[in-house]
């Protein structure tokens, strides 16, 4: 087992892609798996109504489970709600609610409405013996409150990427809104990451879309991509991430290995951080 490099600071990493179905969720259970399998201490916060994330690490996330829904109302904290993924001890989830699809309007009024989840984050991560060191957002597929509040709430955006023909269609529009939330709200959000998933690599297609995700985006883009797997696909009918359902295989493999790039980068990461911090 890889001990993989520690980030000096945490490092909170939003999964995004307002389009559905690109792998943000298999990405972020993976990736989350995969970095505590390896000794990190990980939090990950499921933002989607679906509970998709939830699910597949095993966590219960059922109506009368208090979920991230209570904590951006203000009726629990993180501390209360989150718990802890059967198959990683070090890896603590804080479930989502089928409710949460009534937040955006229930909070719609509030002055700090883009602010609820990164307060709940802040008041979690000050308590005497928390340390995290990744906190992975899970996030719906919109570009509404939900999502403006796990962009409020972290500084880095991984953006997944389905290596198929209409995946760069949009990815202006949401380049667009991350430079949005720059602009009005946080200003230390940067996009540190893109993953290509569900790479075929029978196909000449997948390789023209890295490539050509690469070309745009040559340092954020990583080496690693994720092939499109059965494997990846079952494993949340198991309640499990494909790490833990079948550690040896190409989709568990590759979630690793992507696992470890981004964590080697974190020394890049924080310093570019750190330089907008100066900056400001
Ligand atoms: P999103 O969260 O962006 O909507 P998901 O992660 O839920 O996307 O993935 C969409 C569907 O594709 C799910 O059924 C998931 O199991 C499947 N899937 C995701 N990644 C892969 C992959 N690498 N190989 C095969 N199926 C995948
Ligand atoms: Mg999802």
């Amino acid at each position: 087992k890889t001990r993989f490099p520690k980030p000096k600071q945490t490092r909170y990493i939003a999964v995004a892609n307002q389009k559905g179905g690109v792998g943000k969720t298999t990405t972020t259970v993976n990736i989350a798996a995969a970095l505590a399998n390896s000794g990190a201490k990980v939090l990950v916060v499921d933002m989607d109504p679906q509970g998709n994330a939830s699910t597949a690490l095993g966590i219960k996330h059922g109506l009368d489970q208090p979920s991230v829904y209570d904590v951006l109302e203000g009726r629990k904290t993180i501390a209360m709600v989150k718990q802890t993924c059967p198959d990683f001890p070090t890896l603590e989830v804080v479930p989502s609610s089928i409710n949460l699809s009534g937040a955006e309007l229930e909070v719609a009024d509030l002055a700090n409405r883009n602010d609820l989840l990164k307060s709940a984050l802040e008041e979690f991560m000050a308590q005497e013996g928390v340390h995290m060191d990744y906190v992975l957002v899970d996030c719906p597929p919109s570009l509404g409150l939900l999502v403006i509040n796990a962009m409020c709430a972290v500084n880095e955006v991984l953006i997944p990427i389905q290596a198929e023909y209409y995946a760069l269609e949009g990815l202006g529009q949401l380049i667009h809104t991350i430079s949005l939330v720059q602009a009005h709200y946080n200003p230390m959000l940067i996009v540190s990451t893109m993953l290509v998933t569900m790479f075929d690599r029978r196909t000449i297609l997948s390789k023209e879309i890295y490539d050509k995700v690469r070309e745009h985006y040559p340092t954020i883009t990583l080496k690693t991509t994720i092939p499109r797997s059965v494997k990846i696909s079952e494993a949340p009918s198991y309640q499990q991430s494909v790490v833990a359902y079948e550690p040896k295989g190409t989709g568990a493999v590759s979630y690793r290995e992507a696992a470890l790039e981004i964590a080697r980068k974190s020394p890049v990461v924080l310093a570019e951080l750190e330089a907008k911090k100066q900056g400001r």
